[in-house]
């Protein structure tokens, strides 16, 4: 516990996917924890606007070893905290229909296994099984990944709220850091709209407002958000264990991929990636989201034409620009660590980057591999891209 309440071990900026799980974790190391949020509470920044989706299946090193670390902390939180968090495990599934998509995946999938991830190809026929009432028409097998889940975006930052809590770390909520206090090369601390707090350590995690900070610490921060939509149906009897990922581009022209899954409340949960991003923060639902999407969840999977829809909503990807986030002490300012643009996968990164920031404070390295952390670093050529498929 901090002697003087301004004074802490370590600031957080941004209480979302990945600071407030950060702050749980530097705070059950025994650091003293200040988090800061603009918002009112918790996970209300893009945090609650993703779908649930955790997986480890990616194509970098970076983020399959930082997603196993969170499939880890999410899938053993209820039986450790006795907490629901809406954890679903049944894995992800790539179903294909397509030479060229088959072929990108399964160049993956040695690559994936080194990496620790239960992963393998399996048939057409396996697929039916995975997914019942699936489009058989030129399906020709997919990627299965059993151990990969979905979590509640809105359970999920209660509970590591919570758990910090205990552990001492203090949350402030409408608040809003407005600048920096620098001794020389070296941050001490925050100012924000209320007051200044002092600390060893500050973890920049403020997801699609991070570039805002480039001007006030006289670095440039690479984070560009861009809007993408999501909806929720009522729910309905549990069939479809996996979350699903069709790579394909739509028929309708206007989306690249399309990802849904039924959660463990039964509800279908789902979203597509527009075709043409939409740059900024706009969060205003569009009227085309819900039509091209009922037409393509339906020609993949036609059971699902009476589902009953809830409601939609818009929110956005703090998008880096190869689609990496990065995770690295700041260029040129000691004791502020970057933990931005986390792109799509913000939620199913955070536990993990939250591990590997506890890591770098504590014991002053990664706790992954350095080939895995040289993914995140700032100084990375940003123009050599990540496989497409698998952003
Ligand atoms: C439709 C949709 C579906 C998605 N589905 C998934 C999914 O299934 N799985 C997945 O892993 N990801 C998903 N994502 C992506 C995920 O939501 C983001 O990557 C993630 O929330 C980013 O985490 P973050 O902590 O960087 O940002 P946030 O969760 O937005 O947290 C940043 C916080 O910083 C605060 N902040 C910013 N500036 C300041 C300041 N100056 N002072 C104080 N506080 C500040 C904000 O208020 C905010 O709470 C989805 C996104 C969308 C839009």
């Amino acid at each position: 516990m901090p002697v003087n309440k301004n004074i802490y071990d370590v600031i957080i900026i941004g209480c979302g996917s990945v600071g407030n799980p950060t702050a749980y974790q530097l705070a059950e190391a025994g650091l003293s924890v200040l988090a800061i949020d603009r918002r009112s509470s918790a996970g209300q920044g893009d945090n609650k606007t993703a779908i649930g989706g955790v997986r480890a299946t990616h194509s970098d090193p970076g983020k399959i070893s930082t997603c196993l670390y969170s499939i880890d902390i999410f899938s053993s939180w209820n039986e450790k905290y006795g907490f629901d968090i809406g954890w679903k495990p049944g894995g992800y599934c790539f179903p294909v229909y397509d030479q060229d998509i088959e072929s990108t995946l399964k160049s993956l999938i040695p690559y994936q296994k080194e990496c620790g991830m239960k992963i393998d190809w399996v048939d057409a026929e396996t697929i039916k099984n995975i997914i019942p009432g699936i489009n058989e028409n030129d399906l020709r097998g997919g990627t299965y990944s059993p151990d990969d889940g979905q979590v509640s975006s809105i359970l999920a930052p209660i509970a590591f709220q919570k758990e910090a809590e205990k552990n001492g770390a203090v949350y402030l909520f409408n608040e809003r850091v407005t600048g920096y206090e620098r001794k020389g090369d070296r941050i001490v601390g925050v100012i924000t709209d209320k007051g200044k707090y002092y600390a060893e350590w500050v973890v920049l995690a403020a997801g699609s407002d991070a570039a805002e900070h480039g001007p006030m610490l006289g670095i440039d921060i690479p984070v560009t958000p861009d809007a993408h939509e999501a909806g929720i149906s009522a729910p309905v009897e549990h069939f479809l264990a996996p979350l699903i990922v069709d790579l394909r581009a739509g028929v309708d022209g206007k989306t690249s991929n399309f990802y849904f899954g039924q959660n463990k409340e039964g509800q279908i949960i789902f979203c597509y990636t527009p075709k043409d991003l939409f740059i900024g923060t706009d969060r205003e639902s569009l009227s085309e989201f819900l039509p091209i999407l009922a037409r393509r969840m339906v020609s993949l999977i036609p059971r699902l034409k009476n589902l009953l829809i809830r409601r939609i909503w818009r929110g956005c990807y703090p998008m880096s620009p190869d689609g990496v986030p990065i995770i690295d002490y700041a260029p040129g300012i000691e004791g502020l660590i970057l933990a931005v643009g986390m792109c799509g996968q913000g939620l199913m990164l955070g536990p993990g980057v939250g591990k590997n920031i506890t890591s770098m404070i504590t014991s002053g390295c990664s706790c992954i591999s350095s080939e895995a952390q040289n993914c995140f670093r700032y100084d990375r050529d940003f123009y050599q891209k990540e496989t497409e498929t698998l952003k």
